[in-house]
């Protein structure tokens, strides 16, 4: 019996056919590579996926101080999987979420300075109590092994604020919402900062911790998100 075999086979998260440990199989990865290019041009600044190159009318009036890249739209078939490493538990997507990054990154020739530093967004408290865990968090952790870049888990904060749920708010008012929601615990001196997330919406939280960062004395701060929302 081949035990390194056993040690390296694992199932695919998506389909559960049998697949190397931690990724998903081929087929699935066609297919959730396959659901990103449905929607191109993209704004420059946010990815919203638009008619013509450029930006997308949110981003004209109120731009983002950092470039994001999301490798993946929140969009069938990895929707319900980053849902799963979200809200149920299901930690180890996180390891098949940075490899699949992982591998665009090097196809797109994204792959950062090993001196970058990777900051997860923190939890709101409420939301660390009832998931017990930061889905951002884990997956910078995943990702920085992959990237063999500096994790940074400490000096970026995030206050406690009395928020209208966000989920009701446009996106002009959530920028206004959260202006102040991150802060940092010291002054940093990193050249370059990739602030990871778990999906992207409005840009309103990255451009929170963004402003927080570049404020704490950071000098170039780009973001880094598993998916995309296709709509704001
Ligand atoms: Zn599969
Ligand atoms: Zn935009």
């Amino acid at each position: 019996m081949n035990i390194f075999n056993n040690l390296v086979k694992g199932v695919c998260p998506l389909c559960r056919e049998s697949a190397t440990l931690g990724q998903f199989c081929y087929a699935c990865k066609e297919d959730i590579l396959a659901s990103i290019h449905y929607h191109s041009p993209r704004c420059s600044y946010c990815q919203l996926p638009l008619n013509d190159k450029g930006l997308c009318d949110n981003c004209h009036y109120y731009h983002l101080s950092l470039t994001v890249y999301s490798a993946f739209d929140y969009a069938p078939p990895l929707d319900s999987l980053v849902l799963r490493f979200k809200n149920n538990g299901q930690t180890h997507l996180s390891t098949c979420f940075a490899q699949l990054i992982f591998e665009q990154l090097i196809k797109k020739n994204h792959l950062p300075d090993k001196r970058t530093v990777l900051i997860p967004i923190p939890s709101k408290k409420n939301s660390l109590k009832k998931r017990a865990y930061n889905p951002a968090s884990l997956f910078a952790k995943s990702l920085a092994k992959k990237l063999q870049c500096q994790l940074d888990l400490s000096t970026l904060r995030c206050r406690q604020q009395a928020n209208a749920d966000q989920k009701t708010l446009s996106r002009l008012d959530r920028f206004v919402s959260s202006r102040d929601q991150y802060y940092c615990s010291r002054r940093v001196n990193y050249t370059d900062v990739i602030l990871i997330d778990d999906i992207l919406t409005t840009g309103s939280t990255l451009e929170s911790a963004s402003r927080a960062l570049l404020a704490a004395g950071a000098q170039n701060v780009q973001a880094i998100v598993i998916a995309r929302t296709i709509t704001t």
